[in-house]
């Protein structure tokens, strides 16, 4: 049953708008999006929107996920920054496509859980970390691509700058209306080119701890 709705989602709300990496469409079919979402949730899991999760956050939308993973040009080797891991479907959709996953979650809560959930879905390729998203995670970079699911209001420097050359960051840009965008990183600096309108929670500041 939920495969179905999982192959109608894809055909539907994904295919039907425009994304057409097979990479990113296989991966779509395969997460079992049902799962990342609260039990009482998991009749509409595959329906055409962003979807509570607890903690005051949201799932994306499944053509949101799509959308932003195939404009991260992944390749099979890459090795990928999330930020904002959330329920962890959108880490699980990187992990399906490339070598390794680094996903940063400020709610430390939300974060433990993900990782529970990743690693009863027999996931290994996925790192998790319970900090602050705009310090990226500097250990693990430089990296491929960056895909950040909550939204700064600029730019975040220092995880772009955690970028290796040729990388892409995939990023919701703004306070209230934000404008997906897709940062490149060249020898020479960053190109911006904006994707299209979005809404996403804020990305937050952690208050410091004394
Ligand atoms: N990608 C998630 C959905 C993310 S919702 C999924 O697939 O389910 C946005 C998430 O960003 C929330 O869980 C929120 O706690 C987190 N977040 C907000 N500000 C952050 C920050 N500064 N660093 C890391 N995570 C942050």
């Amino acid at each position: 049953m939920f495969t179905a709705k999982r192959d109608n989602m894809v055909a539907e709300q994904i295919v039907a708008r425009g994304v057409s990496d097979t990479k990113v469409l296989e991966a779509m079919r395969k997460v079992e999006r049902h799962l990342f979402v609260p039990s009482d949730l998991q009749a509409i899991a595959y329906a055409d929107e962003p979807l509570p999760i607890g903690h005051g956050q949201t799932i994306s939308q499944p053509y949101i996920v799509a959308y932003m993973t195939e404009a991260a040009a992944l390749k099979p080797g890459d090795r990928v920054l999330e930020i904002g891991t959330g329920s962890g479907y959108q880490a699980a959709v990187l992990a399906d496509i490339v070598k390794e996953v680094y996903t940063i979650e400020v709610s430390e809560a939300l974060s433990l859980s993900a990782a529970k959930r990743l690693s009863d879905l027999g996931y290994k390729n996925v790192h998790f970390r319970s900090s602050d998203g705009y310090a990226g995670w500097p250990e693990k970079s430089p990296f491929d691509a960056v895909i950040i699911t909550a939204a700064p209001s600029d730019i975040p420097d220092v995880v772009a700058g955690q970028l290796n050359v040729g990388g892409r960051m995939v990023v919701p840009i703004g306070d209230f209306f934000q404008e997906l965008c897709l940062i490149t990183r060249k020898e020479s600096g960053f190109e911006r080119k904006s994707l299209l309108p979005v809404r996403f929670v804020p990305m937050i500041h952690r208050p410091s701890k004394h």
